[in-house]
């Protein structure tokens, strides 16, 4: 149905692959899987207002909805491939259609990931995109990896995004002439997956995650999945230097702690890795911050200190 909406998607994001035999316009994409390699598939719906502030940028929406997703992926270790896209509109608004094509499309050629189907479908806004990728077998990254001695590491910079949403919400009012402002409110509308990390990490990280709901929780996630607790430096957090100048100290900290949607990689390291790890991320331009040891026991704590538990600050989300 709506086929001139899906033409325009599909002359939008045309990106060719030799292994995608058929692509959009049958009844089913016909994909060659390469010998000798495993598929890695996720999907992430973006619900208006839950995953997105109302209001943003169709190209933003686009770019986001493909790269929740590839941070999904990069997490596993694993070389994006295919996407599908479920898109839910209230109207066949084709301007919407076209800006959102675009932004998922800047983001889809920079990794040569091909949109080989989807569905479009009418009722209240939503869209879902699912992924594909390739991991060599046994060699995906898991969260249930970790154990006692080994590092935590993590990329880029935390708390962005969840600034970045705090502007949106007007608890501090956004002001578009203020670049520190613009430096965050990017962050959430154009994370950036860390795709080429995650493949480099594959054969150094014992455990790794991408932090979509924040550091305590999804550290926390690893820490549960692997039957061990975590011990952090609250001191060597690597904050975005925006950050502290809007907020505060104590905010910022605590924006790095508990908000969400960074899409940075944290990942833990046996110590006798830690060169060779970070010589494999400097080698693909990529660089993490240690940021604490994973012990016995269960949570996340400060060093020698209390639980840390995640104060609710972001979005209202349904999951774990
Ligand atoms: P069917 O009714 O057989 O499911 P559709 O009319 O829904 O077929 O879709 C026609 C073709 O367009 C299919 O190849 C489908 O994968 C593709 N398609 C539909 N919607 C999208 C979309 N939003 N993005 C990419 N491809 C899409
Ligand atoms: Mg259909």
């Amino acid at each position: 149905m709506e086929f001139r909406l899906i033409d325009r998607i599909r002359d939008r994001t045309a990106l060719a692959r030799e292994d995608v035999r058929l692509g959009i316009g049958d009844d089913a994409a016909v994909l060659a899987v390469p010998a000798g390699q495993h598929l890695a598939v996720a999907i992430d719906t973006l619900v208006e207002g839950v995953h997105f502030p109302h209001g943003t940028a169709p190209r933003d929406i686009g770019w986001k909805a493909l790269a929740v997703n590839l941070s999904d992926l990069a997490a596993m270790g694993a070389t994006p491939a295919w996407a599908l896209l479920a898109l839910t509109l209230p109207q066949g608004d084709a301007s919407f259609v076209d800006d959102l094509a675009e932004g998922f499309a800047q983001l889809a050629r920079e990794h040569g990931v091909s949109l080989v189907g989807g569905d479009t479908t009418r009722g209240p806004f939503c869209l879902s995109v699912a992924v594909h990728g390739f991991v060599p077998p046994g060699q995906a990254l898991t969260r249930s990896g970790a154990g006692v001695g080994d590092a935590v590491f993590v990329t880029g910079a935390l708390g962005t995004a969840a600034g970045g949403l705090r502007l949106a919400q007007g608890r501090v009012p956004f002001d578009p002439r203020n670049e520190l402002h613009r430096s965050l409110r990017k962050r959430l509308d154009r994370p950036t997956p860390r795709v080429r990390t995650g493949v480099a990490l594959r054969a150094h990280a014992s455990a790794c995650i991408d932090v979509s709901d924040g550091l305590l929780a999804d550290l926390g996630h690893i820490c549960a999945a692997s039957g061990v607790g975590a011990e952090l430096d609250l001191d060597a957090l690597p904050l975005s230097p925006a950050l502290p100048s809007v907020f505060g100290h104590a905010a910022a900290r605590e924006l790095a702690l508990s908000g969400g949607d960074d899409y940075e990689l944290c990942f833990t390291v046996p110590t006798a890795s830690i060169g060779a790890m970070q010589a494999a991320l400097a080698a693909v331009g990529s660089h993490a911050t240690r940021i604490g040891v994973i012990v016995e026991g269960q949570g996340v704590r400060a060093i020698g200190g209390a639980p840390l538990a995640a104060t609710r600050g972001g979005w209202d989300h349904f999951g774990p």
